[in-house]
């Protein structure tokens, strides 16, 4: 009986041992589509849809989570850790890109998913070399390394990008001109969204501005959800699956100005980009839509508004990022492992079990 209450025991702790994502489950989706507010707090999404005429596309998910956003050395985390964590599973310094603090690189969804032939690509409203997208193909200890950061794409088989930062591939203290590195390497190279044929068959690399993009107030138009719908076209080309990362970045930027048209006109476009991801889903059956944060920025509050009117009443507590949890949205097959709340690194690992890289 000794043996038996023994066995019990360990049994139990075996169980209690399974953590928030089943390990043993197989393959589940066919092609992910993440999609990265920076900056995206519950606030901020609270914000929008307050003052939305409609209500969101974010409004639609039935799975919701929360996950932990503290870096390996600060309670506070920026884009760079964060991003790392989402995209490798590893919590590493402020400032890396999808290395720790020495250096060390860690191997990202994104090129598991290359290995696994999976297609692959990058949509950002920043500069595609920002922190965001960075730690997903690249591997610098310094985020702010850009000409480093930019030479790292020669690393990576991705089949398409789409965002700003052109200046850094050919304006270089190296000399270098990784325009032709990138049309050497079959990249069909672009100056804009429009000339972009979602017919023409290859690898992409599209440039919509010298550096950042503009903001929705400067005239960014529809950018975005535009780049989101031609993305999944091509990328769905590929028999095998794709995994897509799209960043509304400037959610993030009205949080650190301090200004709320900046926020909301910002989540509202990201959110455009959303509906494109959940439409495609919804219609092909096997893809994954997970929607999250990085972290919130502003330490944005609601203390007032009124929803008859559709307007709100706001303090920000910082003019950086803050702390607090930020939530986990998601649609598709395996979206109920994303309910609960988890550290940042396991969205890393449910999106690869559920891919089945790992
Ligand atoms: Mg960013
Ligand atoms: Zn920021």
């Amino acid at each position: 009986m000794k043996k038996l209450g023994l066995l019990i025991i360990i049994l139990a702790v075996l169980v209690s041992c399974d953590t928030t994502v089943n390990r043993e489950s197989t393959k589940k989706a066919k092609n992910i589509i993440l999609l990265i507010g920076d900056g995206m707090g519950a606030t901020q999404i609270y914000a929008a849809m307050s003052v939305s005429e409609k209500p969101l596309n974010i409004e639609k998910f039935k799975h919701v989570g929360f996950h932990k956003t503290y870096s390996i050395n600060n309670y506070v985390t920026d884009s760079g850790a964060g991003g790392t964590a989402i995209s490798t599973g590893n919590k590493t310094a402020n400032n890396c890109v999808a290395t720790d603090s020495t250096g060390k690189a860690f191997k990202t969804i994104l090129e598991y998913a290359e290995e696994s032939n999976l297609a692959t690509g990058l949509v950002s409203t920043s500069s595609i070399l920002h922190a965001t997208p960075a730690s997903f193909f690249a591997h610098e200890k310094d985020r702010n390394d850009y000409e480093n950061i930019a030479r790292d794409f020669l690393d990576v088989d991705i089949d398409l990008f789409i965002g700003g930062g052109k200046k850094q591939f050919i304006n270089r203290e190296d000399k270098l001109n990784l325009i032709d590195s990138l049309k050497a390497r079959k990249y069909i190279v672009l100056d804009d969204l429009e000339s972009f044929s979602t017919e023409t068959e290859g690898k992409f690399a599209v440039f919509t501005a010298e550096e950042h993009n503009l903001s929705i107030m400067e005239g960014r138009g529809n950018m975005l959800p535009e780049a989101t719908k031609k993305a999944i076209k091509v990328l769905s080309k590929n028999e095998n699956g794709f995994f897509l990362m799209v960043e509304g970045s400037q959610i993030d930027w009205g949080g650190h100005d301090n200004d709320i048209d900046y926020v909301i006109t910002e989540m509202i476009d990201f959110d455009k980009a959303i509906a494109e991801a959940l439409e495609f889903a919804m219609q092909d059956g096997e893809t994954l839509v997970i929607v999250t944060a990085d972290h919130e920025c502003g330490g944005l509050t609601l203390v007032g508004g009124d929803m008859k009117t559709k307007t709100i009443e706001v303090e920000f507590s910082s003019d950086d990022h803050t702390s607090v949890m930020v939530p986990v949205f998601a649609y598709g097959p395996g979206a109920e492992e994303f309910g609960g709340i988890y550290e940042n690194t396991e969205v890393f690992e449910k999106m690869m079990v559920l891919l089945g890289l790992k």
